[in-house]
């Protein structure tokens, strides 16, 4: 770590993904950066993550992604869904995707990040300091000027000609700019866990939907499984309620091949809970200021596009402000830029997770009936299994499905485009 300075030309709160890579990027364009980090340096989370195609891209255009060792992450080509009890509805392949990225990696997440905080290391002009806390905005009438955070039991003002919070669902730099937001949980988060991978998931995962009940079934490096298995938000002491020997025997009359690999699982304290929550924020630019990634639209991890979108918001992000810092001009009305390239791309995503979340957490027959039948019908139809692998991918920008092709997956009307296969 370099020495902290008090003025810097952007300074970022939150070295996540979309904080790091934002970093990075601006770093490599000669600009003085300092990102503020209220955790420690390394990362450590049992949660994985699927970097999709559009995720890929960015961090291979950075140099990073072909220098991951070949143990950071498992190549998955097949995704197949099944209805619990009733077999298999349909299979997404990533191999029908344009080459290169024709592949979803999966990556335990903080193996993965370490690898783009490890790249960030080797910028001269980036400063990441790591137990540094944002603790409020400084001003000059109604423009950003700077921060104020705590690091190592000390305050600090540092001034910035902009202010970058990358800070994520709670962010207390959105709460600081007064930016008007709706921050809503959804009612079911997921219980994630790591097993010993049995047979069967070479390079191919598995999702069972069921009466309200998600298992999902990823293989991660190290010949690990990585499950994630819905349920209603919860604290400790509820789960504990509800058994975890209770959870177990669920997941083993989903998938028989799970019972061997759960006798590893023995207490609750080897897997956590995670909730799951949307953030729309009424703007993400103002004078001298900016949020990007989840502090600025979080989504449901139904989509797996979360963590994409927060880099996408770093790459756009970093060009948008360096137009800005050439005209020495960090206006909301410059910033704007960022805004308008990004909003229509993640308000989309954002209705696509909700409309997951809606149908597939579902407990009600007749809905279950509808997503069978969408599901049984992307199975044969190549056009739309196409349109909505793209999206999961992050390879389009528009709705994958128009009011016709919904009518189509549904089964109320032929499909004139259809290619079957
Ligand atoms: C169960 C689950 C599964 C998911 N699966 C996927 C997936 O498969 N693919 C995908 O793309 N996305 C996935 N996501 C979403 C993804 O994890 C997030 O969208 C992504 O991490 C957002 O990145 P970010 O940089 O915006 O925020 P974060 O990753 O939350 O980073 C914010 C950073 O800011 C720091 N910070 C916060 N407050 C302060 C402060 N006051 N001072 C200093 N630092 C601060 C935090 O310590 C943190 O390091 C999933 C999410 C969940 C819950």
């Amino acid at each position: 770590m370099r020495a902290m300075k008090t003025k810097y030309d952007v300074l970022i709160v939150g070295a996540g993904s979309g904080g790091a890579i934002l970093g990075l990027l601006l770093a490599r364009q000669g600009i003085d950066v300092l990102i503020l980090e209220r955790g420690s340096q390394l990362p450590n989370d049992i949660r994985s993550e699927i970097l999709q195609p559009n995720g890929q891209k960015i961090l291979d255009d950075l140099g990073i992604l072909n220098g991951l060792p070949e143990d950071a992450v498992y190549q998955t080509r097949q995704f197949d869904f099944f209805r619990i009890g009733k077999g298999r509805l349909c299979a997404f392949d990533y191999g029908d995707l344009p080459s290169p990225y024709n592949v979803a990696l999966t990556a335990f997440s903080s193996s993965l990040h370490q690898h783009v905080l490890d790249a960030t290391a080797d910028e001269t002009t980036l400063t990441v300091l790591y137990g540094a806390v944002f603790k409020g905005l400084m001003r000059h009438g109604k423009i950003v000027t700077g921060v104020m955070a705590e690091h190592e039991g000390q305050s600090h003002e540092i001034r910035a000609q902009l202010v970058v919070g990358a800070d994520g669902i709670g962010s207390a730099v959105r709460m600081a700019l007064d930016i008007s937001s709706q921050v809503h949980q959804y009612p079911e988060g997921y219980l994630l866990g790591v097993l010993d991978r049995p047979q069967g998931f070479e390079h191919r995962s598995r999702y069972y939907i069921g009466k309200g009940e998600i298992l999902g079934l990823l293989p991660v490096p190290n010949d690990q499984l990585y499950f994630f298995y819905l349920l209603p938000n919860m604290t400790r002491a509820s789960l504990d309620a509800v058994g975890f020997q209770r959870i177990k025997d669920a997941m083993e009359e989903i998938d028989p091949s799970l019972i061997q690999p759960l006798k590893q699982l023995t207490h609750l304290d080897q897997t956590i809970f995670r909730p799951c929550f949307r953030v729309r924020a009424a703007t993400w630019v103002t004078d001298g200021a900016m949020i990007i990634g989840d502090a600025a639209h979080a989504m449901n991890p139904h989509i797996s596009q979360g963590r994409m979108q927060a880099m996408h918001d770093a790459v756009v992000c970093s060009r948008v402000v360096q137009d800005c810092l050439a005209k020495g001009d960090c206006s909301g009305s410059s910033l704007a830029a960022f805004e308008r390239e990004r909003r229509p791309h993640v308000e989309m995503l954002q209705r696509l997770g909700d409309e997951q979340t809606f149908f597939w957490n579902s407990r009600n027959p007749v809905v279950q009936f509808a997503v069978d039948r969408v599901l049984r019908t992307l199975d044969d139809n190549v056009r739309l299994r196409y349109q909505a692998l793209t999206a999961t991918a992050g390879l389009r920008r528009q709705a994958p499905f128009s009011l016709t092709d919904r009518l189509v997956a549904v089964g109320l009307l032929p499909d004139w485009w259809a290619k079957t296969g």
